[in-house]
């Protein structure tokens, strides 16, 4: 469903700096997929170039066939919102409650009230949160604003969600509860997961897939089994 066809991304002036040097990735449906690799290895590049932060140099972007780079602005905004993404710091709004902070997305949309109400709740529902809705971020754990932050993402009901190191700031039985949530998405919503991270044990525990990135590029590729048992 996610198809990553040499991409290339450069930075600088005479784009010196190689940040990505033909990255092909194939993600299916339902899979759990995830990018593997050391700090500079080019990771948020890669992230960023699939929900088009970040224009790649050279290279494809396709999602259920369609280039993503070739899409018209309308089109491409269409596009857009079948691709949640969480952070690693989350990006919550400080000065909205939770409720505001999930319905944000539904409200940019001009989604009427009944509706952003109803989906809200039933989100918060299924993240486990429904009694928080009236506080405020800094009220809630980690864990638990990681948790709002899947529910904003998932707003717009997309087909696949990015992960951005989403478990990196958190301790270990927190990150262990943020994976359960996410075997959750993909098991009862039936999207599928692209995550990022310099954590193996994250990549053990929840992924299907794993591709290893070293200095831009991809020098492993295969199911997790496969990659991290010694041959
Ligand atoms: P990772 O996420 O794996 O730590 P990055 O994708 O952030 O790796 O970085 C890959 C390489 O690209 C690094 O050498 C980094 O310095 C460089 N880089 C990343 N973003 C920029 C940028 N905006 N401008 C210039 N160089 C960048
Ligand atoms: P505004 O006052 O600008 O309309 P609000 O954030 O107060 O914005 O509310 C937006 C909508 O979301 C309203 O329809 C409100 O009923 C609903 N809403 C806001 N907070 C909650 C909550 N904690 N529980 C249920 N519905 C809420």
């Amino acid at each position: 469903m996610l198809v990553l066809e040499d991409i290339h991304k450069s930075y600088g002036k005479e784009n010196k700096v190689h940040a990505l040097k033909g990255i092909n990735l194939k993600v299916e449906k339902g899979e759990i997929f995830g990018v593997v690799g050391f700090s500079g290895a080019g990771k948020s590049t890669l992230i960023r170039c699939v929900n088009l932060l970040e224009r790649p140099t050279a290279g494809k972007v396709l999602i259920n066939g369609v280039d993503l780079l070739s899409l018209q602005p309308s089109d491409l905004r269409k596009q857009r919102k079948k691709i949640g993404m969480i952070f690693q710091q989350y990006n919550l709004l400080h000065s909205k409650t939770i409720f505001r902070n999930v319905a944000m997305p539904l409200i940019l949309e001009g989604k009427p009230k009944d509706e952003i109400q109803r989906k809200v709740t039933q989100l918060l529902s299924f993240v486990g949160l429904e009694d928080h809705m009236d506080k405020y971020p800094e009220q809630l754990s980690g864990g638990q604003k990681q948790r709002v932050g899947i529910a904003r993402a998932l707003a717009t009901d997309p087909d696949i969600l990015l992960c951005d190191e989403a478990t990196s700031a958190l301790d270990p039985n927190t990150t262990e509860a943020v994976l359960e949530l996410l075997r959750k998405v993909r098991d009862e919503l039936g999207i599928t997961i692209l995550m990022i991270t310099h954590e193996m044990n994250v990549i053990r525990d929840v992924c299907d897939k794993v591709a290893v990135i070293e200095r831009g590029i991809i020098v492993e590729q295969g199911s997790v089994i496969d990659v991290f048992t010694e041959p």
